[in-house]
Order: C-alpha cells, then sequence, then structure tokens
C-alpha cells in the first residue's frame, strides 16, 4: 500500500508511545516494512503479522525466497539453485517448518562418499587423499594461529608450519582438503578465511536433508498471507525519530520501522543509500566481513552411470579447486549430478560459458567414470557472485572479523533493524540462521509495544 505523506505523520502522531529498553521514547509499531522476502525477511514479517503489525514487504526480484531458489526448468526434477540442505535436522526449526509444511525430506551423508583420483597423480603413486595426516597439520597451523596477537588466513597459518617444499602430490593432497573442509563449507577462499575466526559459530547435530521437492516448499509456507510487494527494488533508506521512508525505483514507502534483510554481498556494493549514513562500527563490519561465493552446476544425464548407493564422489586432482565434489541425485531416482565450485575457482568458472562448463565437467567425469559415460541432455549453472540481488552466496569470516562485527551489524539503528544470515552471529550462512535473526528482529520490533 502507497502511504502519503500527509498520512504518514496522521498515523505517527497516533502511534502510542513506550520506552525502549535504551530509555529513549519510542512508538510502538504498528507499521512495518521488511526490505527482502527471503527466509529472515519471510520469518521476520510473519511473526510481526501474527501480532497484529500491517507488514509490507518490498523485495527486488520477482520472486520470494532470495537464496532459497528451487528451480522447475525440468518439471520432473525440482532443483535447489541456492539452499539445499537443512544442516543437522535435530532442533533445527527448518524441521519444524518442515514438518508443518509437509515437505518430504531425504537424508544425505558425508560419510557415503567415494574418492576418485586424477590420472596425473596415480602416476605419481597418489592411492589416497592422505586425509589424517594433512587434518593433524592443518589443525596444527590453526592452533599455532590461534596463539597470534594478530588474524592470519588459513592458508597463511598452513604456509607457517610447512617449513620445507613440498611435493606437487603433497600439494594436491593439501589443496583438496583446504578446499573440501573449509572453501567449500565457508565460501570464502583459504587467502582470506580468518584462520582465528573462520570456525566461530555453532551448528545443529542430526543428520542433513534435502527436499525432495525443492526448498521452496519453506518459504512458499512461511509466505501465506503476507503483503508482499515484488519488483521493488530499494534504493533508498531515510530513518528517523519519526519513522522510516523507503525507496523503490516505483515510489516511496512509509512505517513506523524497516527491517533490512538484505544480503551482504549488496551492503558492501552500496546500491542501498542510507540517511543518515549508517554507524561507523556497522560500516566496518560490512567492510570486515567476507561475502563468498558457491557455485553449482547440475548435470541430467540419460540414465545413472555411478554407483547409485553413495551420495558424495570426490575428485582429487592436481588443478586446484576443480571439480572437486559431486553429489548424486540418485538415491531420489533422479539421474543427476551436482558439482560445486567455491571461492577464487567459483569466481574464474562464472565467467566461463555454459558450454565450456560442462565440456570442463565431462573431462572429469570422464576420468572418474570412464571414457563411455553419455553426454548430459542438460545443465542448469548458477553464477551468485553476478547476481544484483546478492553478489555472493553467503557470508564468511574474514581476515581480521570478529564476532562483534556481525553483532554489530546485527544492532538496530534508531528505527532500523537488521536481519539475515550475515546477522546470525551462531550460525551465519545458513537457512536456519537466517531464519532465526529474522525471528529475534520481529521479537525485538515486539518488545516496543
Ligand atoms: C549456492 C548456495 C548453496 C547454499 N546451501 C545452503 C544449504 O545447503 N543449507 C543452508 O542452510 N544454507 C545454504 N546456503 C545459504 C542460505 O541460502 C542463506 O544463508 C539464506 O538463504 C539467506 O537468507 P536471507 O534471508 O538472509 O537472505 P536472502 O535469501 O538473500 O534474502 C534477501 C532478499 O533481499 C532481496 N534484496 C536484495 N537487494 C534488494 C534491494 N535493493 N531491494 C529489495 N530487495 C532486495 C533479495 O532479492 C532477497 O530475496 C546456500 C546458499 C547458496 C547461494
Amino acid at each position: 500500500m502507497f502511504i502519503t505523506r500527509r498520512h504518514f505523520l496522521t498515523m505517527l502522531a497516533a502511534s502510542p508511545l513506550v520506552m525502549s529498553p535504551l530509555g529513549e521514547t519510542q512508538a510502538a509499531p504498528s507499521r512495518v516494512i521488511v526490505i527482502g522476502a527471503g527466509i529472515a525477511g519471510l520469518a521476520a514479517a510473519r511473526a510481526l503479522a501474527e501480532k497484529g503489525i500491517a507488514v509490507t514487504i518490498l523485495e527486488g526480484r520477482e520472486r520470494i525466497g532470495g537464496r532459497i531458489y528451487t528451480s522447475h526448468t525440468w518439471p520432473d526434477i525440482p532443483l535447489d539453485l541456492g539452499a539445499s540442505w537443512i544442516h543437522g535436522q535435530h532442533k533445527n526449526p527448518i524441521t519444524d517448518l518442515a514438518k508443518a509444511a509437509q515437505a518430504q525430506r531425504v537424508v544425505t551423508s558425508y560419510d557415503s562418499a567415494a574418492l576418485y583420483i586424477d590420472p596425473r597423480l596415480s602416476k605419481l603413486g597418489v592411492k589416497s587423499a592422505n586425509e589424517a595426516a594433512i587434518a593433524k597439520l592443518v589443525t596444527q597451523a590453526l592452533n599455532q594461529a590461534n596463539q597470534l596477537e594478530q588474524d592470519i588466513s588459513v592458508k597463511a597459518a598452513v604456509d607457517r608450519v610447512l617449513t620445507k617444499p613440498v611435493s606437487p602430490s603433497y600439494q594436491a593432497q593439501l589443496d583438496f582438503y583446504l578446499n573440501s573442509k573449509f572453501e567449500q563449507e565457508y565460501s570464502g577462499s583459504i587467502a582470506t578465511l580468518s584462520a582465528q575466526t573462520m570456525e566461530d559459530g555453532k551448528s545443529f547435530t542430526g543428520t542433513d536433508a534435502l527436499f525432495l521437492q525443492g526448498y521452496e516448499q519453506i518459504t512458499n509456507y512461511l509466505a501465506q498471507g503476507l503483503n508482499i510487494q515484488l519488483g521493488q527494488t530499494v534504493t533508498k533508506v531515510a530513518y528517523g525519530a519519526k519513522g522510516v521512508s523507503v525507496t523503490t525505483q516505483h515510489q516511496t514507502h512509509t512505517a513506523d520501522y524497516a527491517i533490512i534483510t538484505v544480503p551482504l554481498g549488496v551492503l558492501k556494493r552500496n546500491t542501498i543509500q542510507f540517511s543518515p549514513v549508517l554507524s561507523r562500527d556497522k560500516q566496518i563490519a560490512i567492510q570486515r566481513l567476507g561475502m563468498g561465493l558457491l557455485n553449482k552446476t547440475y548435470l541430467r544425464f540419460p540414465k545413472v552411470f555411478w554407483p547409485k548407493n553413495i551420495d558424495w564422489h570426490e575428485y582429487l586432482s592436481p588443478d586446484k579447486g576443480r571439480w572437486v565434489e559431486w553429489v548424486s541425485f540418485a538415491k531420489i531416482g533422479a539421474p543427476v549430478l551436482l558439482g560445486f565450485h567455491a571461492a577464487d575457482t567459483a569466481r574464474t568458472v562464472e565467467n566461463w560459458t555454459d558450454q565450456a562448463l560442462v565440456a570442463d565437467a565431462m573431462k572429469v567425469l570422464k576420468t572418474m567414470f570412464g571414457n563411455n559415460i553419455p553426454q548430459p541432455v542438460g545443465a542448469q549453472i548458477t553464477r551468485w557472485a553476478k547476481d544484483p540481488f546478492a553478489y555472493g552466496s553467503y557470508s564468511f569470516n574474514a581476515v581480521g572479523s570478529t564476532l562483534q562485527d556481525r553483532k554489530n551489524l546485527a544492532k538496530p539503528s534508531g528505527r532500523l533493524f537488521w536481519a539475515g544470515e550475515a546477522t546470525s552471529s551462531s550460525y551465519q550462512g545458513t537457512v536456519h540462521g537466517a531464519y532465526l535473526s529474522g525471528v529475534e528482529a520481529a521479537k525485538a520490533l515486539l518488545k516496543l509495544r
């Protein structure tokens, strides 16, 4: 709904005033604008709407879900181009939502894995990923880095403990370990991931599960009955003692409060002008935290030609970060393989054409499964770094960033409240972290009633 300035002022005059926890007099929220219809924005809007608050969500895209995006390009196999898994189903709020939405899930396990070794490494005598020994070295490197006064990157930490040059085969095993354990997990390059704070944060226990009909079942469930305006790209947010005004390419909307849930990548690009400018703490947090990259390549084949009962197919090669992890969808009856690229390699291959990427994937799959495998009948490829509503996949702790940066990002700025995965101190980079941050922002606003 478009509100005129006069209506806005009348509405503000009518708002009951309460004391905020900071001792300032603040109007109780009766109208709230949420920027972004990802899981954080939907969670916040739902919690507010349930308490009778008039909420409008302004979403730049022509769809809801943000980094939860189920593709129906292949109508018989819905595929998630953004988030796929509930990581740790036990006590995870997304598990409760999945149950409420009656969304069917399939468990996958990192223990169900096979390793394939590139022929160039086999020729050098490499037979395994040498994981136990490399894990020991990397743990030692990170422990030593933790004792340093100043933060360094994971790469710098590992380089410090490698006292003499290593063989090409050892280097490949080390790169494989660092890519699969850190870059694919946190989405940042080991050259920028913080050795001291990278692993800050918590996780839920239990199994990991995929959605048979797509993650969008969760966002669609949350969105029911909410007032969501699509195609509204916010360019300016003005806020003051009396309320907020939010400008999109079409119009200006006003409300008592706003909740900002746009991704860290968008905040880093300064595509939204804040007036007054954001606090220094917030600006430092936006600059210091990293926005990482994880991209997906789904390949559909005429039939399953790989072992059906193995979830993860891992590829150890001298080409750093190249097609290191593959997930099989054979378990759900789909002849589909999903290949991942993370961090620097993902940035490089984002610039390749679909054709070049598929050709490269096929070269690798042939070394893994033999020359006689069929050509794919289709491909779906993501390029999250180029997405103007995300500019990356999810946030990570870059060198020099601390937990306090996330807390500063989450802190209200007067009438602006903040949510989204990057604001989560406990579960950053995840769907559940984003969801919980939205619920928290709504709770903080409701306390003003
Ligand atoms: C490839 C990939 C794989 C992932 N895998 C997993 C996984 O398996 N499990 C997991 O838990 N997490 C995973 N994640 C992370 C997870 O998707 C995110 O943490 C979560 O979805 C973020 O939700 P959000 O609400 O914070 O942000 P978003 O979903 O990004 O929502 C923000 C919304 O703001 C909108 N917006 C941006 N700019 C503007 C603007 N100027 N005006 C108006 N609207 C704007 C966006 O369009 C978007 O809809 C993955 C992410 C990616 C990209």
